[in-house]
Formats: C-alpha cells, structure tokens, sequence
C-alpha cells in the first residue's frame, strides 16, 4: 500500500527524518550519533546551559574580559567589504552601535552568500560570540547573527522569541555535520511533535508522594529551561527537579526489568546430588599445585547448592586469571559421579576446544566421557557426538551455546555452566526447561570475569546466589601497563622485537576487521590493514598471524592452535582473543584505539598476558589528547565543546589491575548496561544518574518498584498500563544477547 509522507501516523518511533525540518541527510547526521527516531531525539539532552537572558550592549563591553561568550543587541550602522591583498576572498566588516552610540566591530574573513542582503543598516540583530578586543575596541569574530524585524523592547521583554538568545540555552555535544542551531532547533520541534505523544509511565502516586514533575514537563525542562539549571549539584536532593524526575526514571525501569527477569526464576525442582568424591580425588591428583582457599570456598557454596532438591542459579564472579575453570570442572565432576550430565558452554568455539583439552587432560585418569560438540565438526561427527550426548555415555559435554539451543537430546542433563556471561536469560532459561529430565529443571552456574561493581552488587544480584573469588593463583607476574600515543608506537615494536627475541609471544588487537565497509573510520586501524603494514615494515622478519570473527571458524581455530603452539611471533586479532584464551608464553598485549573500548573489556584483553611465569607488559594505544592538553579553541566557541580526554579514562588501567575497580569506573562512564548484556528499549539507560551520588534514589526506586510488583505483579490496576505497555515492549526488544566472537 503506497504511504505518503503526510498520511504517516506520528509516534515516539518515527524516524526523525519524517519529522518537520529534518531531511535524510540530517536524519544521516543524527544517526551516526545514534539519534534515529523522535524518542531518541528527546532523551538526547544537552551537556550544558548558556544563560543568554542578559542581553549586552555595545556600551557593555567595554569592562568585559577578552574571550567569554556575550550576547549583544545592537543596530547595524554600516558595512564594509576589504580586499584582501593576493586572495580571492575579501575580509567583511560591520559596524554596529548600541542606544548609546558605542560601537561593536564583527569581521568575517569571507563573504558569505546573501550577507550583504541580509545585513542591511538600520537593521537590529542579535550577536553572539566570544569577545576579542582589536585596538582596544571590542570585536567579535564570526558571531552568529539573528536579524530582528523591529528592536525588542528588552523591559519587557518575558517569554524568549528566539531559541538562540534572550533565554537559557542548551548546548548539545558537538557534531561536525550539525550546528549547534541546527540541533536546537531540530530538538524544538521534536518537543513540539513529541511530547503530546508521551505517555508518563511513572503512576501519579508515586510522582506526587516524590514531587516528580511529569514525563513532558521535565523534558522540556531539560532542553529548554526556565532557570540555569544547577547541574553540578553533589546530592540528589539539590538537583533540578526535572532531572531527579528523569533519574527516578531511570532507576525504576531498570529495577522493573530486574524483578521481571527474576519473576522467571521461581525456585524449580531439581535433581539433588549426593556428594561422593571419588571424581574429584582424581581431579586433584592431575594438577599441578593446590586449588587456592577461594576455588575452595567457591567450589563448597555450588555443591551446597547441588545437595538441594532446588534448581541452583548461581554466579561465579572471578577476576581474568582467578581459576574459574577449575572450579566449573570440580563442580562437573560431582554431578558426572552422580549419573547425571553436564553442560559446559563457552562463547566461542576456540574457547570451547580449549575447555575441552583442560578437561580432557584433568579427567584423564577418572573414567568420565569428557565430549566436545561445536558447530564446526563434521556431520557425521556431529551425529555420532549428538548419539553419545542422547544415550548419556557423553557425561561432561562442551561446546557453545548450540548445546542447548539446536536439536540436542540430553539423557540427563542436570547442571549447565556458562563460561563468560554475566546473566542468563529468561529465554534462555526457557529453552532449558525443553531439555532437562521431564519435571525437573537443570542447575544453573553461570561465570563471568567482569566483577560486577559493589554499588550494583544488591541491585543487580538481589535473591540471586554469588560466589566471588577473590584471590589470583600464587605466582602471578606484574603487568606493567601504559597508555601511549600514537607517534610512540617504535616503542611497542621494539618491545616486541625484543620480547621476540627473547621467545616471547606478542598480540596486538585492533578495532576493525577492514576500512573498506565503515564510512568515517578513516582514522579507526583494522586488522587487515595494519597485517600488511606491520608484516612489510615496521615487525618485518618476525612470524605474524591474523585472526577476527569474520574468518570461518576453523580457520580462526586453527591460527589459534598454531600461535599456541608457538608458529607465530605475534597474532593481529580483534577481540575474539578476549574471553579466555590461555597463551602462557605471550607477553605482551597492545590494543589499538583502545579509547573505543571499555576499561572492562580491556583488563579481560590485558588478562591475556602474564598468565605464565614471565614478566609482562600492556600497551595501550591512543591518538585522543593527553591530560593536561586543552583542546583547540575553535572560532565559535559554542562549537568548541569536546568530550573529556579518553586518555584520563585509560590511566585508571595504569593504576590498578582489580577488576572490582575497573568496573566501577566502567559503572560511571558507560552505565550498568555492559553488566546486564541487555539492551533496554525505551530510554538510554542511566544517562543521567550518577551512582555515587544517586544511591539513595536507586535504593528508593527499588522499594517502590518490589512494592508494585507485590501489589499488582501482572500490572493490571489502571495507573500502571503504561507501565504494562512499556513492559511488555522492553520484553520483545531485551531479548539477552548472547555473546559471541
Ligand atoms: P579464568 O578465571 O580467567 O577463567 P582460568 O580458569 O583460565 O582463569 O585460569 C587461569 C590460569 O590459572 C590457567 O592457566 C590455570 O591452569 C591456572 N590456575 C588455575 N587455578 C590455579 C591454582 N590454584 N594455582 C595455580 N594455577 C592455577
Ligand atoms: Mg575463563
């Protein structure tokens, strides 16, 4: 059925580009900053204010201090147009005087199409710029100019007739395509097209019992104010209504889909274990040295669990390095002596094949049919593993998530461990339920290496059951860390030489697979670029391997395999090294643009090195500014804004190797959505909340969102409908992402 432009029903996901004013190509430039439809427009809020309200005169200017941004009402007394000596462009210069006569001098140093139409003597305006004195007369450089049809009388002057001047202003994160007028003005309209759209999902009780402002009240506030909005507030309380609103807002939600999720996991009937031994004696006689206290203490807590005719859900919380494997398969080894089977899954299938040759070598001598399903087996293999897993002879099986997601038959299956994921989700939880003994439901233990940080501890874990190992293996070698820039890189390869020369083994990961398929990534390195270069210059004569995600998989198995075993020097990879990957003899690790990662995911990649006895070395590579360098001022000012230096953010890397801090730093940067691996519909989740400072808020948000959950669970009474129709999308879109290299 063909649709015009104008017969389109409006709602809050409409893409912006069929909103008034805004064209594909503008829609283009909002995307790449991940603007697309109304609703993300309105949930982009501004990084600042300008108090415009006072508007100068010329006569003003003169005891203000050269460079702060003014605002100036003056009428136009003349222009002039000066050659510019050898140049095709001509200097432009207007005279403008206030009531009083004094004079203001704004210069371009081109002419502009339609300037000298537009600006016109005798014709008020509005100049806004930063304040030059030239020659002791005051100046500005390329203002912005609003041209006035008739001078406003600034007494009386009460409710703003421009979105530029005469008001509060916002100021939105800097774009290169889009103008900060253009943002604002774009943002205007989306108000005005989006706000009678909203609905408040916060009920009217709980908006009153908080004095919260409602859902478009506060988002006019916050890119349109009424007053400078104090933002630099230390306590909730003395923030700006609106924003405490927004905050609140985001806190509930975030709870809701939390006590949504765990409304799944009711306790169920499980197969209870009885704790034996034998396996595991034979477990400890294959390794090497002791299991540290806290594999012990992790190890107790799971089989207490197991003893219980309760389906465990359990969490293993370790930092990269802490043992957890051994854990998984000390576990296994009690549930595999009972009868039952298990499922070990891990990301990716290089990591599934290396769980599988630790397992196979600690199992050896115990009796137990250690398997590995992936998908990249042949299928004749493939059958007879699937034969073996139906049958029940394959006791501990690992592969990727394909274990319980294709036509898989387990004979017994009681325990699934999941390697690398911080939750499991309700789907996931579902597609279980098929595969486990008729009337009962498997145990679950899922592990992760990124620590979840202590101030979401409560919130994200709740009823949820956590063991933490808090403790590294004995032994472990320093890894000295160092953020560098780009004009530094001889420096990584000289280590590297020399690490190489030493019969070390380096990695240096990259961003990118290739340039040719990301417009405006000039500037972002990829593997298969730097490959070429690296291998003709400046690493030339050392052994270099490739390897990222879109490779098949055997072949990035194989390249895996063949840098283990020491065929190559150094391996150029994206981040499919991240989870798990055990190379004892590699040494160093650099990352590339590391600015684009999140520190979290970084200390996974540093946890890479220094798994041997050798000394070990991170590298982390950045073109963005070091501390201390202020960046560039630009013409306008307002246009100037950059975001703080990624470099300061890198250094907390350099300081501290405790995943539990590097989260929390990650927690206040990125926002807890990296803990969750789900992506929440509706608004950007904690854009705006600051957990060292909102905690309160979050606890509050948290009693109110259990109590409605206890008053009205399926959300029926009718102030939560909105409530229920957010809810109910929130579980179409948050379908949790499993992780995959
Ligand atoms: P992660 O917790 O990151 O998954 P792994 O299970 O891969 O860590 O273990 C990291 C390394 O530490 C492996 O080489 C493993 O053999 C070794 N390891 C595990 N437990 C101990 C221990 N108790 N003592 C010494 N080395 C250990
Ligand atoms: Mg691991």
């Amino acid at each position: 059925m063909p649709t015009s432009k104008g017969s389109r029903a409006l709602t809050l996901s409409t893409p912006l580009q069929y909103t008034k004013g805004v064209g594909p190509a503008r829609a283009g430039a909002f995307a790449r900053k991940g603007i697309v439809t109304l609703q993300d427009a309105l949930y982009y809020f501004p990084r600042r204010y300008e108090d415009r309200r006072r508007l100068c005169q010329p006569q003003d200017l003169a005891t203000l201090p050269e460079g702060i941004q003014v605002t100036v009402l003056a009428r136009i007394e003349r222009s002039r147009e000066i050659p510019l000596r050898g140049r095709k462009q001509s200097l432009f210069e207007l005279m403008v005087m206030g009531e009083k006569g004094d004079l203001l001098v704004c210069t371009w140093f081109h002419v502009f199409k339609g300037m000298k139409e537009k600006l016109v003597p005798g014709q008020w305006a509005i100049f806004q710029g930063a304040l030059k004195k030239y020659r002791g007369a005051p100046q500005i450089v390329h203002p912005d100019v609003e041209v006035l049809q008739a001078k406003p009388d600034t007494n009386t002057m009460t409710s703003p007739v421009s979105l530029h001047w005469g008001r509060v202003v916002p100021i939105y994160s800097r774009s290169e395509k889009l103008s900060q007028k253009f943002i604002r003005e774009t943002l205007f309209s989306c108000l005005e097209t989006g706000l009678p759209l909203l609905r408040d999902l916060l009920p009217a009780p709980l908006r009153e019992k908080y004095s919260l402002p409602g859902l478009a009240e506060s988002l006019r506030e916050m890119h349109f104010p009424q007053e400078m909005p104090r933002l630099e507030a230390t306590t909730t309380d003395t923030l700006p209504p609106p924003v405490r609103r927004l905050i609140f807002e985001e806190f509930f939600k975030f709870q809701l889909v939390l006590l949504m999720d765990r409304a799944g996991i009711q306790p169920e009937p499980a197969l209870p274990l009885r704790i034996k031994g034998r396996v595991a004696q034979t477990l400890r006689s294959a390794i090497p040295y002791k299991l540290t206290q806290a594999q012990e203490r992790a190890i107790a807590e799971i089989l207490g669990d197991l003893q219980k005719p309760e389906a465990m859900n359990r969490i293993v919380q370790g930092d990269v390095g802490s043992g957890k494997t051994l854990v998984a398969l000390f576990t296994a080894a009690e549930v595999v002596e009972n009868g039952f089977q298990v499922a070990l899954m891990a990301p990716t299938e290089i990591l599934a094949e290396q769980h599988f040759l630790t397992a196979q070598k600690i199992f050896a001598e115990s009796g137990v049919d250690v398997a590995l399903l992936t998908g990249s087996l042949p299928k004749a293999k493939k059958e007879e593993m699937q034969a073996r897993i139906a049958s029940g002879k394959a006791a501990l099986v690992i592969g990727t998530h394909a274990l319980i997601q294709e036509a898989v038959n387990w004979h017994k299956l009681s325990l699934v461990i999941v390697d690398e994921q911080h939750r499991f989700g309700v789907r996931q939880r579902v597609a279980l339920k098929e595969k486990a003994v008729p009337g009962t439901f498997p145990h679950i233990l899922t592990m992760t290496a990124t620590p979840i940080p202590r101030s979401l501890a409560l919130t994200v874990f709740g009823e949820l059951d956590v063991s933490t190992i808090d403790e590294l293996p004995p032994g472990r070698q320093d890894i000295a860390t160092k953020v560098i820039r780009g004009g530094d890189r001889h420096k990584l390869y000289n280590l590297i030489r020399k690490e190489a020369a030493d019969k070390k083994q380096s990695y240096i990961v990259y961003p990118l697979v290739s340039n040719s398929d990301k417009e405006g990534m000039e500037k972002i390195r990829s593997v298969e670029m730097e490959f070429e270069r690296l291998q003709a210059e400046a690493l030339a004569g050392l052994r270099l391997g490739m390897v990222h995600g879109q490779m098949p998989a055997e072949e990035r198995t194989r390249i895996m395999r063949a840098f283990k075993d020491h065929e190559y020097d150094v391996l150029i990879s994206t981040t499919v090294i991240e989870v798990g990957v055990d190379v004892p003899n590699a040494t160093v690790i650099a990352v590339e643009n590391a600015e684009r990662f999140g520190l979290s995911q970084l200390h996974q990649l540093r946890g890479r090195v220094g798994r041997g006895a050798h000394k070990s070395y991170c590298v982390l590579v950045t073109d963005t500014p070091p501390p201390g360098v202020l960046p560039a001022q630009s013409e306008n000012a307002e246009e100037g804004v950059l975001d703080e230096s990624p470099w300061v953010r890198l250094m907390v890397l350099e300081k501290t190797r405790s995943g539990f801090e590097i989260a929390e730093h990650d927690l206040k940067i990125r926002g807890p959505g990296d803990f969750f691996g789900t992506k929440q519909s509706g608004s950007p989740s904690f854009q705006l909340a600051d957990l060292s400072r909102d905690a309160q808020l979050l606890e509050v948000a948290r009693q109110e969102a259990q109590e409605i959950f206890r008053r009205d669970p399926k959300l029926e009474l009718p102030e939560h409908q909105e409530l229920r129709k957010w809810f109910d999308l929130t579980l179409d879109e948050a379908a949790v992402t499993l992780k995959s290299g």
